[in-house]
């Protein structure tokens, strides 16, 4: 047993003597951490009180992650995004229809430009947190379907032109509407190249700061890969912008067999690049038959060697429509789960 953090995310907070009674919940859960996903409109109205939630939660004894949740659409999330609602450009495009998309491209310079300054406005006047969480990044996936395991459609993104100049002065030639072997590896160094450079400013500005790379938990093997732009492992393991390499939940409805083998290759990746481990839980929208099995998977990821566990989210999601069906019950469950594993 190895896990020495266990926390939720936490969203819709805005005055911290509320937070304060959420957060002493949390605590009686056996949580010693919480993210605080942050959507562009909280960063933008309510800046001045996520700096006193985050130190609220600081001074309670639990760590504080900050989580750029849903920004651009680049990071996954369900709130919008403030800056494809100001601006009609910069936008990602399909490779098959040529159609902008609801997620900005996050090789232009508008949107690099905005990402920076988010990031050091929070570095620099959030000063409680311990670090940065970065949530599901992802090319858009043109498609109308969604798929947690595999099974992509064909289309692809971004083939903008922005991405497009950039791809032709790398390779000498024009972007080809296929995803070739060139493609993807254009399509992961620069999904990969923002997020380290955002690591460097945040660095800058707090030396300390621990970034947790959260990407999604596919299968990512020979046969099967979602092509989201971070499916590389090793790539994202290796990174600058990875302290912690962090994989999201699952669905209970998946074997626990998958449960086991995305949590080695996560503990593994960790290992190989000498960073620490995450796994997430889910504790909202689905639980399993019996709610117990949130404890047991609990165990399960700390008998592999994971450090540390979180879920999605506080309360299972309780009062949003993606509550878990039977919410408290979950989350008591989880608290018992993350009790029986906590190292303190
Ligand atoms: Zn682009």
């Amino acid at each position: 047993m190895s896990v020495t953090e266990t926390g939720v995310s936490y969203y819709g907070l805005s005055y911290p003597e509320h937070a304060k009674r959420d957060f002493q919940e949390m605590i009686e859960h056996h949580c010693n951490a919480v993210i605080l996903a942050l959507s562009e409109f909280d960063i933008d109205f309510w800046f001045p009180n996520i700096v006193r939630v985050a130190e609220t939660a600081k001074e309670l004894g639990l760590r504080v992650y900050l989580d750029t949740w849903g920004v651009g659409k680049w990071f996954g999330g369900e709130p919008p995004s403030l800056f494809l609602n100001n601006n009609v450009a910069n936008r990602q495009v399909s490779a098959f229809t040529d159609e902008p998309l609801s997620a900005a491209c996050f090789n232009t310079e508008a949107f690099r430009r905005y990402y920076f300054e988010i990031v050091e406005k929070l570095a620099k006047y959030v000063t409680a947190a311990d670090g940065f969480f970065w949530d599901e990044p992802h090319y858009a996936l043109p498609k109308s379907y969604a798929s947690i395991t595999g099974g992509a459609g064909d289309d692809w993104s971004c083939r903008c032109p922005v991405c497009r100049k950039l791809f032709e002065s790398e390779y000498g030639y024009e972007m080809p509407k296929q995803l070739t072997m060139e493609v993807k590896r254009f399509r992961h160094d620069h999904a990969l190249h923002i997020l380290e450079e955002a690591t460097q400013r945040i660095k800058q500005i707090q030396p300390n700061t621990k970034i947790i790379c959260c990407v999604h938990a596919t299968l990512g093997t020979y046969y099967v890969t979602e092509n989201r732009g971070y499916d590389n492992w090793d790539k994202v393991g290796r990174s600058i912008a990875c302290d912690v390499f962090s994989t999201t939940i699952l669905s209970y409805q998946l074997p626990r067999s998958f449960f086991k083998s995305i949590t080695q290759r996560t503990v593994d990746i960790a290992k190989k690049y000498g960073k620490g481990s995450q796994r997430w839980l889910m504790n909202y929208y689905q639980q399993p038959d019996n709610v117990s099995e949130i404890e047991e998977i609990c165990r399960l990821y700390a008998s592999m060697g994971v450090e540390s566990l979180f879920a999605w989210t506080y309360r299972g999601g309780d009062g949003t429509v993606l509550a878990a069906p039977n919410a408290l019950e979950m989350w008591d469950a989880l608290g018992r789960g993350y009790e029986s594993v906590l190292q303190r």
